[in-house]
């Protein structure tokens, strides 16, 4: 479905973006992964899907907590896939502390990392999208962009921002054929979410099982983890023809969180 175009994926050599790479891939899109992790990992990850899908697939591991690691990332994939169709913002990182123990330069981290890398990748790609007539970007919020938790005041703030700023990207290209969304996910068990478990069974002295059934059922009503090929399969969708007049939209697939 989607042969012939490009997708950027930022943060995919794990967990969400590694599952909306894969998905992509599997309806024919080139592919530019970022992220960080072996280098080894990496090109056998590279080149297990590009054989797989038979489509192009590259590698940049441009941090993206840099402006210029951003627009980096994105000349590379305009000069090395030709063009850039498909931009999800995907890569992210979380801290857990309350507000008067929270290290400052925790604080800049996770906002540079999971809200102004967006602002950057988008400002860098639009141009090139608006020439040719056609983009689909799609932001990796959160339930957290919709509501908030305690001990969660930079990621909240961060992807609450990155809800916002989609919804001004959307309007800002409404009358093109550039659409705009964020999907926001509840709990996936991704490494992410592991370091939280392991975290609240090492300080409440319950097992990694016990801390894993308590995260997920205090917020996630269906009781299950949201998966990255579930993830996967909205980006498809939301990359799709089908999707073409939704834009601006903060989709959230959580088992229900946010419906409380
Ligand atoms: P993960 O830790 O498995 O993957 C994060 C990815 O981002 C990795 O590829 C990592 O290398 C990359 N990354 C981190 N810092 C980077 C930087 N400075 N520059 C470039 N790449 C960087 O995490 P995940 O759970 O797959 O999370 C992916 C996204 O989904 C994040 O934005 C996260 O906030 C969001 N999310 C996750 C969950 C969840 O339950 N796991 C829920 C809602 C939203």
């Amino acid at each position: 479905m989607l042969k012939g175009l490009t997708a950027v994926v930022t943060g995919s050599t794990s967990g969400i973006g590694l599952g909306i790479a894969t998905a992509l891939a599997a309806e024919g899109a080139d592919i530019m992964l970022n992220g960080f992790g072996d280098p080894a990992v990496i090109e056998s990850l590279r080149a297990g899907l590009a054989t797989e899908f038979g489509v192009q697939v590259v590698y940049n591991g441009a941090d993206l907590s840099t402006a210029a690691g951003c627009e980096a990332l994105v000349e590379d994939a305009e000069e090395r896939l030709g063009k850039v169709d498909i931009l999800v913002n995907n890569a992210g990182i979380q801290h857990v502390a309350r507000v008067e123990n929270f290290p400052v330069e925790r604080w800049d981290a996770v906002i540079s990392i999971n809200l102004s890398s967006a602002f950057h990748t988008m400002r860098k790609a639009l141009p090139g999208m608006q020439k040719r007539g056609f983009g689909r970007i799609i932001n990796i919020a959160s339930a957290h962009g919709l509501v908030a938790s305690a001990e969660k005041s930079a990621y909240v703030a961060a992807k609450h921002g990155l809800v916002g700023l989609t919804k001004v990207v959307a309007l800002e290209n409404a009358e093109s054929p550039i659409t705009c969304n964020a999907i926001c996910p509840g709990w996936v068990l991704t490494p992410l979410v592991r370091a939280q478990i392991e975290a609240r069974a090492r300080t409440e002295g319950k097992s990694v099982a016990q801390a894993e059934r308590e995260l997920l059922i205090e917020k996630q009503p269906s009781a299950r983890f949201t998966t990255v090929e579930q993830l996967g399969a909205v980006a498809v969708f939301l990359s799709s023809p089908g999707a073409a007049n939704i834009t601006g939209a903060s989709l959230p697939v959580d088992g229900g969180w946010v419906a409380r």
